[in-house]
């Protein structure tokens, strides 16, 4: 598979702490899962030129995951639409915890994507559909011991279906992993993964990020985009 790993890659490069969790950056370690498993991945970043984001590299692309926070408003519209019509055409797009609020996402969405917010709490994240794809290989319930919490009301529209239900030590819950089609291909949004805290070295999200990989990989080709004339195909 094809796997486009896209991360803001500020924090990583201001903040000595989360240098030290991700010395490769948070692209790094979940591309050196990918790589791994025997995929072929590409890394971009938000400081490359357009983000490093084109028609071919989307093309190319069976799945894009998206890690962005501070600088969301720096990601060009153009990209971000961009994105969202290979969606559209039939790439898979996972977002991941702050992503909530990234352009693609929200484009793809067509709501605020807002949600409440405090950090560092524990999390504990139960599986709602244990029959899904995504949920295979994943306990019932598993805790990280920290993470941020984001809590509803999460302002998406009705998931179709709702994979993974956050819960944390403050009270709050969330609809920590949910799934969406949008024209030929699959959305995957999955709420853990502050990078101030080591969740993408966890066994259990890594289970988690292959298996969306392989849920969301696009499985066709095509063009929605055009509304092309057609001329009947028998007399009326
Ligand atoms: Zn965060």
């Amino acid at each position: 598979m094809n796997i486009l790993i896209f991360n803001e890659y500020r924090h990583e490069k201001q903040e000595e702490a989360v240098r030290k969790i991700y010395p490769n950056g948070i692209h790094g370690a979940r591309a050196d899962l990918f790589r791994a498993d025997g995929h072929t991945v590409k890394t971009v970043t938000l400081d490359d030129e357009n983000c490093g984001i084109d028609r071919d590299v989307l093309e190319w692309a069976d799945v894009l995951f998206w890690w962005g926070h501070i600088a969301h408003r720096e990601v060009p519209d153009e990209v971000a639409a961009l994105v969202r019509d290979a969606v559209l055409n039939g790439m898979g797009f996972v977002g991941l915890h702050s992503a909530h609020n990234s352009k693609p996402f929200r484009l793809l969405m067509g709501t605020a994507c807002s949600l409440r917010w405090r950090s560092v709490s524990k999390e504990r994240i139960w599986t709602v559909s244990p029959g899904h794809p995504i949920a295979q290989g994943v306990p019932q319930q598993f805790v990280l011991e920290q993470e941020e919490m984001y809590g509803e009301y999460f302002n998406i529209p009705t998931p179709d279906e709702l994979v993974f239900l956050g819960w944390f030590s403050g009270g709050e819950v969330f609809r920590s992993g949910v799934t969406y089609r949008r024209g030929l291909g699959k959305v995957f949004y999955f709420q853990p993964g502050h990078e101030g805290f080591p969740t993408f070295y966890d066994p259990t999200i890594q289970t988690i990020l292959r298996n969306a990989a392989a849920w969301a990989g696009r499985t066709c080709r095509g063009n929605v985009l055009d509304c092309p004339h057609t001329k009947a195909l028998e007399e009326a």
